[in-house]
């Protein structure tokens, strides 16, 4: 990537990050703030080897689309990836879909890239990561960073422990050999135990298994399920997601051709009498 562009998307991560609500240092939900910025939210479960994502932009909505099968970090740089995305690369009728390949930064793919580097601009700026690190990482002159101190930065932006790691090395606060220290203490203590032992958020590091249906939804799975293109099993799962049943929409729904021929029995049995 070009440092022109490199510097044209820190830009824009930092004009969208002027928008979300920050605690401190790091952005407190990502998601609340996508949704108040009049994105579509999808999260659901689906299933660990799925696609981790997609974003699309249709009649002027921008839906995206998260698995929450992911541990939620993930599922936060997933939604960080796709907002990058929507910035840099959507237009009308155009979508992302995002696997494990795009979005661990192996994939080639310029787009790609460019929306790994907005989203890690997005989640930990240069000067918001040395802020943290000067101010509240006591020992950091003198020792460097622990594994602690990564489940600290982890907790502070909401982030996964290799992410934390990849970025601190691109912005040359840690070396590639510390990275490597940092990587074997984190398979030998555990993230979960890292967390804990820094009273840190221990929900970054499982699945959020997160169900979130944007309302409109419901208008698009009934009129799916009046025109027969989905059974009744997959309309009552989503009116689950409201707490609402059937009988709570029977106004919306149209008699399916099962129940019109019950009328026409009855029409006949009526014609027999
Ligand atoms: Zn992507």
């Amino acid at each position: 990537m070009q440092a022109g562009r490199k510097r044209e998307i820190r830009k824009k991560a930092d004009v969208f990050r002027e928008k979300c609500k920050i605690s401190r240092y790091g952005i407190i939900d990502l998601f609340k703030d996508c949704e108040r910025l009049g994105y579509k939210l999808l999260r659901y479960p689906l299933g660990e080897n799925a696609d981790l994502g997609f974003t699309v932009k249709k009649d002027n909505d921008i839906v995206i689309f998260t698995n929450s099968c992911s541990r939620l970090s993930r599922e936060i740089f997933t939604l960080a990836h796709e907002t990058g995305h929507v910035i840099l690369h959507l237009e009308e009728g155009s979508s992302f879909i995002d696997n494990n390949i795009t979005i661990n930064g192996r994939s080639t793919d310029e787009k790609e890239r460019e929306a790994n580097y907005f989203a890690a601009c997005l989640l930990m700026p240069a000067d918001d990561v040395g802020r943290f690190i000067d101010l509240e990482i006591q020992s950091f002159y003198e020792k460097g960073l622990s594994a602690m101190d990564i489940a600290r930065i982890m907790s502070e932006f909401n982030v996964s422990f290799d992410m934390a790691l990849n970025r601190l090395e691109s912005l040359g606060v840690i070396d590639s050999n510390q990275k490597i220290c940092l990587d074997n203490e984190k398979i030998e203590r555990k993230v979960s135990n890292l967390l804990r032992s820094v009273g840190g958020n221990a929900r970054l590091n499982v699945p959020g298994n997160e169900i979130e249906i944007p309302y409109e939804y419901i208008d698009y799975t009934i009129y799916n399920y009046n025109h027969n293109a989905i059974p009744k099993e997959t309309l009552e799962r989503v009116l689950a997601c409201y707490q609402l049943s059937i009988e709570d929409v029977s106004d919306k729904l149209v008699e399916h051709r099962s129940d019109d021929k019950d009328d026409l029995d009855d029409l006949i049995g009526g014609l027999d009498d």
